[in-house]
């Protein structure tokens, strides 16, 4: 017997608005397809939550007993700079400023993409296509599109006809927009496109001369649009039809709504049975955007070294923020929201440690089976992970309790307690206990507060050779001191 046999999953489903049970096609496995980064800059905070809402998310389901095929694609090719169909390719783009190869853009932020996951302790996906690698599969979806006469060619381009498919199917489905809408409000085509309708978008672009990243196709030298390779490698490694598709928010339209057209065009069908969307991490209440400079990138929280926070955090504080909010909300990033978190995460891994030692008993005042249920009932709705927190910290009370002798429990239940522990906070939530570390980083903090309180004591007494020998010690040991309106911060190297 299975876990998932005795659990049920809803899910909010994007597609109906609703939450659903989830019912996989065959039994016992699920296929999961989640839009992967653009690999042109470094992963900021804003799109590791997206993908670690998902890492959740495939972590439950494996808890469950499901075999996972897990598939998040790598776009290396094929995305503007402006998202839709005008402007440079945006890794060609950081490629000319560089100086260096569209290819080398690729290496480099890729890499720097798996090293801060990870960190976050992600599991890996079971497959990471890429765009570049799945060229002819997207040349022929363009060609059956065409042949069903769902697009059309215009000077080696080929754009997708969504008024002749909204004919026959619903364009805008996903994200609750209705053709008629969209047509009435946008502005006239501009002259010198090549579109029948501005809703049209690109399924391949001519390259021009100067265009680097370019591929050979019945219409010329050209590059695919970048909505079509999610379909491409969906559809090669997870079918025509499959059970999960997430991204973040921001994705569900028109990358999404351009997928569901794609893949109902050339296979008359729907692709996807559950569509699930992550909310936005944000910063002093803007989204965090490569774009608008209103980020923060993780290496930069776990150095100190950024203008936003007042010390560095571990990532498993970072992930346990994260997880302290449902995947459908938004949430905002901030100093004294991660010193909360860091103050949670410490006390529900002290609890933790001391359940190890507990003493048993013949009797248990601590219904630990019917807690187990609710932290299942809580993943179960939705992956309800601040609720499951909620819980876990229902247990620590418990464990701080027997540890004072103030109530008691059985080997068994202590058994269970730690087993259920185990299971939702390191196999489900993923965070990791490195005490050491931890306990390590809480003495280097006490020691360099106590450095910055006998500088400021030195400064106030204007012994400023005392002050600038510890600021300057510290900066050779690693250590950087910064002065701001908040007060001195610092940063490990
Ligand atoms: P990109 O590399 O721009 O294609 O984005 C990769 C992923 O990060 C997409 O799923 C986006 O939806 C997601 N993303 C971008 N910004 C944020 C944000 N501020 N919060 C959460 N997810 C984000
Ligand atoms: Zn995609």
């Amino acid at each position: 017997m299975q876990l998932y046999q005795e659990q049920i999953l809803k899910i909010t489903n994007s597609l109906s608005g609703k939450k659903e049970i989830f019912r996989p096609i065959n039994e016992g496995h699920v296929g999961m397809y989640v839009c992967g980064p653009t690999v042109y800059s470094n992963v900021h905070l804003g799109n590791c939550r997206t993908f670690m809402s998902f890492d959740m998310i495939f972590r439950y389901l494996r808890h469950l007993g499901y075999k996972v095929r897990y598939v998040r694609n790598i776009t290396d090719a094929g995305h503007l700079v402006d998202d839709a169909d005008e402007g440079e390719d945006k890794i060609a783009k950081k490629a000319r400023l560089e100086k260096i190869e569209p290819m080398e853009v690729v290496q480099r932020y890729t890499v720097d993409f798996h090293y801060i996951l990870d960190q976050f302790n992600f599991l890996p996906p079971s497959i990471e296509p890429t765009a570049t690698g799945h060229i002819i599969e997207q040349l022929e979806i363009i060609k059956e599109i065409l042949e069903k006469g769902y697009a059309y060619e215009v000077n080696g381009s080929v754009y997708f006809d969504v008024k002749k498919f909204n004919k026959d199917y619903d364009y805008g489905k996903l994200s609750g927009r209705k053709l008629e809408d969209m047509i009435a409000s946008t502005r006239e085509l501009a002259a010198q496109s090549e579109k029948k309708n501005p809703q049209d978008f690109a399924l391949w672009k001519k390259a021009e001369p100067q265009h680097i990243m370019r591929w050979p196709s019945p219409w010329g030298d050209g590059f695919p649009g970048w909505h079509l390779e999610c379909t491409a490698m969906s559809t090669k490694y997870l079918g025509e039809t499959f059970d999960i598709h997430g991204g973040g928010m921001d994705l569900k339209f028109p990358h999404h709504e351009c997928e569901i057209a794609q893949a109902e065009a050339s296979n008359g069908h729907s692709p996807v049975n559950y569509w699930l969307h992550a909310n936005m991490l944000t910063m002093n209440g803007q989204k965090m955007a490569k774009s608008t400079g209103n980020n923060i990138l993780p290496g930069e929280i776990f150095s100190g070294d950024n203008k936003v926070l007042s010390k560095p955090f571990s990532p498993s504080v970072v992930r346990f923020f994260m997880m302290q909010a449902h995947y459908t909300s938004i949430l905002d990033l901030s100093n004294d929201a991660l010193l909360a978190s860091e103050k949670g995460f410490y006390r529900l891994m002290d609890a933790i440690d001391n359940l190890k030692d507990l003493k048993t008993n013949k009797l248990s005042d601590f219904n630990v089976s019917e807690w187990r249920q609710k932290c299942y009932d809580a993943m179960n709705d939705d992956f309800n992970t601040p609720i499951l927190i909620a819980h876990l910290f229902e247990a620590v009370k418990h464990i701080n309790l027997i540890k004072e002798d103030k109530e008691k429990i059985t080997t068994t239940d202590k058994e269970l307690l730690q087993q259920t522990m185990n299971d939702f906070v390191f196999e489900v939530l993923g965070l990791e206990q490195k005490t050491e570390r931890n306990q390590d980083s809480n003495k280097l903090q006490g020691v360099v507060e106590l450095l910055i309180q006998l500088r400021n004591e030195a400064r106030s007494n204007k012994d400023f050779a005392t002050s600038d020998k510890i600021r300057d010690q510290l900066a050779a040991l690693g250590i950087q001191l910064k002065d701001g309106k908040e007060g001195t911060t610092f940063s490990v190297s």
